[in-house]
């Protein structure tokens, strides 16, 4: 258990308060406050962090700025030994780490390390694709010959949400550090620990001394402040689509850079064709896994009439045996919530609906029973069917266990009523029916389309969402490039060249 032992050394003996990490020490906060961070499960105060402010966002943009000539300097090859070295550590220390993952987010034990060993293998990816980038170069003939030199950009910035804090991580900093970057990342209040712990680990396996840095704080005290940062060169943002027109807005100020990675609504549509037993589990994984707080997990279903009563039947059955309870215990299918706050969205979400009769609930739609359910954020996976077409649940992104199920007469309807969203993140369609793949691919208004699968993200394809879902791209290839200056060189050798 050394990530325990490291977090003990992290403490503030006066303030019992696990510090920022900044420049490769632990660091004090310059003000005096700190965050309390809660287990969801059950309510208790697992540790405290800093609650940071401009003056830690400068302090941690000026360690950054010093560590990036160096680290610039170095070959992508190195960058990404170095990368491959924190993924090795990473997936010895996933024993220690998941229980600290589970207990500040939430998700179930076995959730934890797979999140874990999902961030192990983007760095892994961008370790493999280290020795790949050196630019281009061209010969023009007419405007003689052409080099395209990527450099970094200097100092990034990253704001996280709580939700998949160590994956999200890795989708930054892998392609930042790779690209030559240095970087300096805001977690979710809630969420700190994982990322601090993990920024620790990173250290030890190689990564230079300010290289990436981590302020703990609240979105108005810390994360604006980096985001306006005259240093920080673009900021990579994840989380609900309001902030990221705040941060779009404040980034316009100094023309600095953004990818925004926003909120999802995500359609799932079975066709009558499609095998439903894949498709019910594809579900139950697609919207409940992580209690349904992913940005892509399947936020409305889509259901052609022929299959529907046989669908629901299946889905209710599974949902009602699925186990809700504390993430740390074994056999858990499903953790509460991360968040009182989210709690209570989802609890008057489901009494409005219940009110205004905008569906019906077939399953859930309340806390489970028993005492162990009271002090934690537990909600039970709840469906919903009969909605009406006006209904929040099908306009607004639900960030919870809440699904609701339309019945489609067929593919034109079913993909009217998917596009019909301010979102488009993700969809997938079920059906082993070429024509309708074909279409539903085409016409789908998403940044990823899953045919018989929903939620599978692999770093070695770009990911990111159209409309209000999104700007920018992250993971594959292209995100190196996103993360650096792209200089083109023409040069022209003389008249004598043939
Ligand atoms: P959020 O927008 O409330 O917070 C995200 C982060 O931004 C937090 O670190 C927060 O402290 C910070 N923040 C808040 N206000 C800020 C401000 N004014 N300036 C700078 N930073 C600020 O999001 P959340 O509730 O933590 O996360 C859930 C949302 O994230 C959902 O909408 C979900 O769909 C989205 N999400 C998107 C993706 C994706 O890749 N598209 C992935 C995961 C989650």
């Amino acid at each position: 258990m050394q990530i325990k032992q490291e977090m003990g050394n992290t403490r503030n003996e006066k303030k019992d308060c696990m510090k920022m990490r900044i420049g490769g020490e632990w660091a004090d906060p310059a003000g005096g406050a700190s965050i309390e961070v809660t287990n969801p499960a059950t309510g208790e105060h697992i540790d405290r962090v800093p609650s940071g402010d401009h003056r830690d966002v400068d302090a941690a943009v000026a360690a950054a700025e010093s560590a990036f000539s160096s680290w610039a300097y170095r070959s992508y090859g190195e960058r990404g030994m170095i990368l491959g070295s924190c993924a090795r550590l990473l997936r010895e220390r996933i024993p220690a780490l998941a229980p600290l993952l589970t207990g500040e987010q939430g998700k179930p034990l076995v959730e934890a390390t797979g999140e874990l060993m999902g961030l192990a293998h983007v760095l892994e990816y961008y370790h493999s694709i280290s020795g790949t980038v050196h630019g281009e170069y061209r010969n023009l003939r007419l405007y003689g010959d052409a080099i395209v030199t990527h450099t970094p950009l200097g100092v990034v910035g990253a704001i996280i949400p709580w939700n998949m804090p160590a994956l999200l991580m890795g989708w930054k900093v892998g392609p930042a550090l790779l690209a030559g970057n240095t970087m300096v990342l805001k977690p979710a209040s809630s969420t700190p620990l994982t990322n601090l712990s993990i920024a620790a680990l990173f250290e030890e396996a190689g990564l230079p001394p300010g290289v990436l840095n981590i302020v703990t704080g609240s979105g108005k005290e810390v994360g604006e402040p980096l985001v306006l940062h005259p240093a920080v060169r673009k900021v990579s943002f994840t989380g609900q689509v309001e902030t990221g027109k705040r941060i779009a807005e404040l980034a316009a100020r100094g023309f600095t850079r953004t990818t925004l990675e926003l909120g999802g609504c995500d359609p799932m549509i079975v066709c009558d064709d499609a095998d439903i037993g894949e498709a019910v589990e594809g579900v139950v994984r697609g919207r409940f896994y992580n209690c349904g707080q992913v940005c892509t997990a399947v936020k409305r279903l889509y259901v052609f009439e022929d299959v529907a009563e046989r669908f629901q039947k299946l889905l209710a059955a599974r949902l009602a045996g699925l186990r809700v309870g504390n993430g740390m215990d074994q056999g858990v299918d499903m953790g509460p919530l991360n968040n009182a706050e989210q709690h209570r969205t989802i609890t008057a979400l489901i009494e409005g609906v219940r009110e205004r009769g905008e569906g019906t609930i077939v399953t859930g739609g309340a806390v489970p029973q028993g005492e162990r359910f009271i002090r934690g954020n537990f909600y039970a996976p709840t469906l919903i069917t009969d909605v009406a077409a006006d209904s929040p649940l099908l306009r607004e992104e639900v960030f919870g266990p809440v699904l609701p199920m339309v019945i489609v007469e067929g593919l034109d309807d079913a993909l009217a009523q998917a596009n019909a969203s301010r979102y488009g993140l993700g969809a997938s369609v079920w059906t082993h029916d070429m024509r309708r793949i074909t279409s539903a691919c085409e016409q789908l208004q998403a940044g990823i389309v899953w045919v018989n699968q929903h939620l599978r993200i692999p770093p070695e394809v770009p990911f990111g969402g159209v409309k209000e879902s999104g700007i920018g791209r992250e993971n594959g290839y292209g995100s190196i490039d996103d993360y650096s200056n792209l200089k083109s060189i023409l040069i022209a050798l003389g008249k004598g060249r043939p």
